[in-house]
């Protein structure tokens, strides 16, 4: 956003000028709130705020919503339920309203799915994701381990974690000083925020932060070493960042830093396999089988895909069906296809 329209916004908050709602939202780096310009809390120092073109990019980007001015709210069109829904998320960002929970209390879920997709561009179920993720990340900034945030978080429910948690670090979350570390951080990019991590090894995860499987995996990685998550600077991050950068602007076309992925023998050969796919170009879980010298494994291939930790970096977008179509992408397709072109133009003008 350019430096005097952020001005114009920041004096409009000073003012609590009405006129500006809906227009944009304020998000305070410092608390990781987001408001409506309106907002009756403490004007926070012009350094700390950043803004928003609306609420999606502020949720997206890892800010909650403030419960003074709940900018979640439509003036005067939010219905009570929705209203009763956001407070008891406020509250405890561990609960999980699914679509049967919903139903118990009378309400369609077809109903807030529209409401959430008309207001704020994505459903509920996102929404409640990217908060529990929020909260978490939070948290984790102020010195708790992700793995005793994952509880207070809600996802221990999630493919019984509690479970495997105790058989790892032993009853108490917070008992776990002796396990390794794993250094987490958030980063923006063209295409949304990501989150990143790595060992003294290398990276080991690098996902966008609205991809569903993003607690299960950080889950996984922590499970696969015996680590505790935690939000830290990593030499690796360095060198990440900027080639990444590079990466978007089209001035790289291929990654030189160091690689942690974390998987079994087959999964690491398929992941290596697809780091051989030229930048600018697409191959099939077919030919991917081949390489491999496992033609009858196209199935196994094509999972062992789907289960990659480290996006761009080991190129699973470059994967695309027999016919050409795009099919899935952990990262949503519109971003594989986004890569895909972004690859093809920066190819042609080398
Ligand atoms: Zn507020």
């Amino acid at each position: 956003m350019e430096l005097n329209l952020e001005e114009t916004y920041y004096q409009a908050i000073l003012a609590k000028d009405s006129a500006y709602e809906g227009t944009f939202i304020t998000a305070v780096k410092t608390t990781g709130i987001f408001c409506r310009p309106t907002c009756r809390a403490r004007k926070p120092k012009r350094e700390n705020v950043t803004f928003f073109k609306n609420t999606k990019d502020a949720i997206l980007s890892g800010y909650r919503p403030c419960k003074v001015c709940n900018p979640l709210e439509r003036l005067d069109e939010t219905p009570e339920f929705i209203k009763t829904l956001l407070n008891e998320l406020a509250a405890d960002p561990s609960i999980k309203f699914k679509d049967w929970d919903l139903r118990q209390r009378g309400i369609q879920p077809s109903q807030i799915r529209r409401w959430f997709l008309k207001n704020h561009g994505m459903t509920f179920q996102a929404y409640q994701r990217a908060f529990r993720i929020n909260s978490a990340f939070k948290k984790i900034q102020q010195g708790e381990p992700v793995t005793s945030v994952a509880f207070d978080s809600g996802f221990e429910s999630l493919s019984g974690f509690g479970d495997s948690f105790k058989a790892i670090f032993g009853s108490s979350p917070r008992n776990s000083k002796h396990s390794a570390i794993i250094d987490l951080t958030r980063l923006e990019t063209p295409l949304g925020t990501m989150f990143a991590c790595a060992t003294a090894e290398g990276i080991c995860l690098l996902e966008f932060s609205d991809r569903k499987m993003l607690e299960t995996e950080l889950k996984a990685i922590a499970k696969y070493l015996n680590a505790t998550i935690l939000q830290g600077e990593n030499r690796h991050f360095d060198s990440l960042r900027t080639q990444l950068t590079e990466y978007f602007e089209g001035k790289r076309t291929d990654f030189s830093l160091q690689i942690h992925p974390l998987g079994t023998d087959f999964q690491q050969a398929v992941w290596t396999a697809l780091q051989e796919i030229p930048y600018g170009t697409t191959s099939t879980y077919r030919r991917q089988a081949a390489r491999l010298n496992r033609t009858e494994a196209v199935r196994a291939v094509g999972n062992a895909n789907g289960m990659n930790r480290i996006s761009i970096l080991i190129p699973c977008h470059r994967v695309v069906g027999t016919d050409g179509s795009l099919t899935g992408y952990g990262g949503g397709l519109w971003r594989k296809k986004w890569l895909l072109e972004h690859e093809q133009k920066h190819l042609t003008t080398k």
